[in-house]
């Protein structure tokens, strides 16, 4: 076996590695070499791998000792280029050491620059490029070493500056002479001192202590949080890039800037960014002089500002994309120290991708490759004007369960936002956490914020649903019902807000916020996003349908492009007014199928699911809708024990002239020690075969009489939670008996389906024999994650979910991201069995995974038709689905 290969180098014209290698060599390396490949001005230098990073782990957090030897040899060959020697007084080479992973984490990880000087090499320095400069860098490099290496507090030494800056009446450190800066070196050898520490004399020794630190910098806490806040996970590590020094603080023909190649706000095509005269490395981004607009340049160094557009221009045809560039001037030489992707916003991002491919610099699959999911998410949601501005007011930071920003006064209960939102108020409901009974008043409200629960809590996925921003889980605020007042602490001062008090949330960071923030509506020119999303619709082969209630929604779902509705769930439809919840429970309480009670409750609920259904079904007209059969336990119809439900038993006993006691008993029955795993789905069909008939009747009468008007219906009835044949053939009795009733009450055939859901491990296992009883199936992938980990959704996530994806025992939530591996092959076992036993069933998915960019791409792979998703998410989904035919049409080539 060949020994690893630790050393990559790169140098002006030439290098080992190129951009491809980023995995190994980390973004930063890898663009290195590939801008030094392109004949760009890099200076020398080499980069240490990633697998050296998990090296230095393995090795208990030191470098592996043969580093040191190869480390050397690399020096050596930097020197040669460059014609100076590492800690020659003479003709001493100072280095950088930078960190750099294969995903870009900016500024979270360290980076040393001017290695190599020490005290005696510092006078050496001076002589040959003047004391002011050489001073200046060997304060940066203790400062920086002292920072980085030696953990020693960076104030300690900002402290110092200032104090001289003061004594000298100066504001900026170029004011600062050669001899203040003498004076500041000695001042920061005291803060050395006084933390017991110096800076090592040996350059070596601060080489390898550099790179050390820069390894360790991979596993700080605001690396580790970055990663996790941005789900980054597999990589091996960073990389280090040890590189020749080149110094823009060698006066005022030097300087050092960051530019993108395009605006990283807007998208406009322009160069953007700022550049510093006389200053060094991070003095840009630390803000210590103003620093001029990019464009500025022209003026005061009109040949290095041409080189430099020429450079970004090439880069950005050769790169294909938008580039983020880091340079330095030294006395007139223009040198490239970094290129990468630019982050930008969703409008950036969408003006970009189209203005590329118009330009002939990317295709059109490369385009839409291009907007992440994250970005036309962004897009579709109203924004804060700012959202650094109401830093200051954010009273606490919850889940982000829920994108977009919302602006309302507080209500502290689902009937108040009803009221409030009647009287045209905006409300945003806060509720300890929410139950089916509030989705009217969620619907009503702005956002939601809710004190527990986690990303997959009933508040986050209704909200969700409706693309309603929502935070969940702010255990810091306390909700007193009875004075209907929030209380926190903010700044160490308890604040108390009270019902009706105006608070913002922005719900892609998870921030609440005091007081009522400005908004503006999301920037989209309608043809720009269309153009794109014609693109995608080509380039996609899933079919992207929509989960969806009610007629208004269907309509969003429908103008966001859905083809139809894959799941339609009718318990919502019981809630949304007194009169149908109050029938839903008469039909409940009542134990006598043929009572005239239960048949006049039945008879309510039919009537009203009918005319929901005719709507829906008018406004999907020609496209299938999936409507799912009564799902929930029967008992989340009914108010939590306590005062409500003694009333309502008394009000039922009343309306069906039963005795209290009776009722209570009945309805007492209900409950559960395990209604996640009891008498819900297709068992409640089955136990009440009446309430599967109710409701066939109800959607096939709507079919009816809407494709009556003229209207083209695809009813398609599904059966959840069936886990065997016999549970499947029994619903689909009940279903077609009442399609024959119908058909001869009105004279009229509607062609329907009737199809299961998978969401039970029993019910993938047994695909081929359902499949052929079943005209489609769905997989819920809600329940069969929870069923086949057997993790609850309602408590796993604040029990052990997050010490898990914190420890890295799972690498995400399997309730946001499909996990392919274990319940993904419960899936593609039934996909499998299924086409065996019926090759044209028809497969999707209408679980939370339907509308997650890494789930969808699997349900591509492993075959499905279609997704299912909120009507929001109906854009994401399709972006989505186009990503991963175009990755794995590429993939095939
Ligand atoms: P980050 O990843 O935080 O951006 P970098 O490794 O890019 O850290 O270093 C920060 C800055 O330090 C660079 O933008 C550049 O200005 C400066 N710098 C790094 N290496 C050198 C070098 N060899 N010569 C001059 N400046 C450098
Ligand atoms: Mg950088
Ligand atoms: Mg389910």
């Amino acid at each position: 076996m060949a020994p690893i290969r630790r050393i990559y180098g790169f140098a002006r014209g030439s290098s080992d590695g190129n951009k491809s290698m980023k995995e190994l060599l980390g973004g930063k390396g890898a663009y290195l070499c590939e801008m030094a490949r392109c004949g760009l001005n890099v200076p020398p230098g080499f980069t240490i791998t990633t697998e050296v990073c998990e090296e230095f782990y393995a090795n208990g957090g030191m470098l592996p000792e043969a580093l040191k030897t190869e480390v050397k040899a690399a020096v050596a060959v930097v020197e040669a280029d460059m014609g100076l020697k590492f800690g020659d007084v003479n003709t001493p080479l100072l280095v950088s050491v930078r960190s750099g992973a294969a995903v870009s984490m900016p500024g979270m990880m360290d980076t040393v620059l001017n290695l190599g000087l020490n005290d005696a090499i510092v006078e050496g320095f001076a002589a040959k490029y003047g004391a002011r400069f050489a001073m200046d860098c060997y304060r940066r490099l203790m400062q920086m070493f002292g920072d980085v290496v030696l953990e020693i507090p960076h104030e300690a030494f900002e402290a110092k500056l200032a104090a001289l800056k003061g004594r000298k009446g100066v504001q900026y450190d170029v004011q600062l002479d050669a001899d203040d800066l003498r004076e500041l070196i000695a001042a920061y050898k005291q803060v050395y001192a006084e933390h017991k520490q110096e800076l090592p004399q040996d350059p070596w020794q601060q080489l390898y202590l550099g790179i050390n630190a820069v390894f360790k910098s991979w596993n700080i806490p605001r690396a580790i949080k970055y990663r996790e806040i941005n789900k980054i996970t597999g990589l091996k590590g960073t990389a280090v890039n040890v590189q020749t020094m080149v110094y823009g603080n060698m006066g005022e023909s030097s300087g050092t800037g960051v530019c993108f190649t395009r605006n990283p706000a807007n998208g406009a095509s322009e160069l953007f960014g700022e550049f510093l005269i006389n200053a060094q490395g991070e003095d840009v981004v630390a803000g210590i002089r103003t620093p001029m607009p990019i464009k500025l340049m022209a003026d005061v160094m009109p040949p290095i500002y041409a080189e430099l557009v020429a450079n970004t221009t090439m880069l950005e045809k050769h790169m294909k994309d938008m580039q983020d560039v880091e340079f330095t001037v030294q006395e007139g030489r223009l040198f490239m120290l970094q290129c990468r992707s630019g982050k930008r916003t969703g409008t950036a991002a969408l003006r970009i991708a189209l203005e590329l491919q118009a330009e002939g610099i990317i295709d059109r699959d490369e385009a839409v490759l291009m907007v992440e999911p994250r970005h036309l998410d962004q897009l579709l949601h109203p924004q804060f004007e700012s959202d650094k501005g109401y830093a200051k007011d954010v009273i606490t930071r919850g889940l982000a369960a829920s994108p977009g920003a919302a602006v309302g006064r507080l209500v502290f209960s689902a009937a108040e936002a009803e009221e409030w939102k009647a009287r045209g108020e905006r409300v945003i409901l806060c509720r300890h956490e929410t139950s089916p009974e509030d989705v009217g008043g969620m619907h009503a409200a702005e956002g939601i914020v809710t004190c527990r629960g986690g990303m997959t809590s009933h508040a986050a996925v209704v909200a969700r649903g409706w693309g309603k921003p929502c935070v969940c889980g702010c255990e810091h605020l306390h909700i007193d019902l009875k004075t209907k007042t929030l209380t926190f602490e903010l700044h160490g001062a308890e604040v108390r807000l009270r019902e009706g008090d105006w608070v913002s949330l922005n719900g892609t960071s998870g921030e609440v916020i005091n007081g009522a923030q400005p908004l503006k509506a999301p920037e989209v020119t309608g043809g720009d996003l269309g153009k794109l999303m014609a693109w995608v619709d080509k380039a996609r082969r899933l079919r992207v349908l929509a989960n969806v209630d009610t007629p208004e929604d269907a309509a969003i779902a429908r103008a966001n492009g859905a083809q139809g509705i894959g799941l339609c769930r009718t318990e919502h439809m019981f809630f949304s007014t007194h009169e149908r919840i109050a029938a839903m429970r008469r039909m409940i309480a009542e134990e006598e199928l043929a009572s005239s009670h239960k048949l006049e409750a039945l008879e309510a609920l039919k009537a009203f699911q009918r005319e929901d259904f005719e709507g829906i079904f008018k406004a999907m007209d020609g496209l299938p809708v999936t409507i799912r059969l009564l799902d929930p336990p029967l008992h989340e119809f009914l108010p939590q024990e306590g005062p409500a439900m003694a009333a309502l038993c008394r009000q039922l006993a009343g309306e069906l002239g039963a005795s209290v006691e009776r009722v209570e008993a009945r309805l007492n029955g209900l409950r559960e020690v395990n209604p996640m795993m009891g008498l819900r789905g297709c068992r409640l069909g089955i136990v009440h075969p009446e309430i599967t008939d109710m409701q066939a009747t109800a959607i096939l009468e709507a079919a009816t009489r809407v494709a009556a008007a003229g209207g083209h219906v695809h009813p398609h009835i599904m059966v959840p939670l069936v886990a065997t044949t016999d549970e499947m053939d029994h619903q689909l009795h009940v279903i077609h008996a009442a399609a024959k009733r119908v058909a001869a009450a009105t004279g009229e055939k509607v062609p329907y389906k009737v199809g299961t859901m998978i969401e039970v491990p029993r019910a993938a296992l047994q695909a081929g024999p359902l499949a052929e009883r079943a005209d489609f199936f769905s997989f819920g992938t809600n329940d069969l994650t929870q069923m086949t980990y057997g993790i609850s959704r309602d408590d796993a996530q604040a029990k052990f979910l997050t010490t898990y994806t914190h420890n890295g025992i799972l690498q995400s939530d399997p309730f946001d991201t499909l996990d392919v591996v274990g319940v993904g092959e419960m899936v593609r076992i039934a996909v499998e069995r299924g086409r065996a036993a019926k090759p044209d069933l028809e497969l999707g998915i209408c679980g939370e995974h339907g509308g997650d960019p890494n789930s969808i791409a699997f349900f591509n792979k492993v075959g499905l038709d279609y997704v299912s998703c909120s009507p929001l998410r109906v854009p994401i989904a399709r972006l989505a689905a186009a990503q991963a035919a175009i990755k794995a049409a590429a993939k095939a080539k």
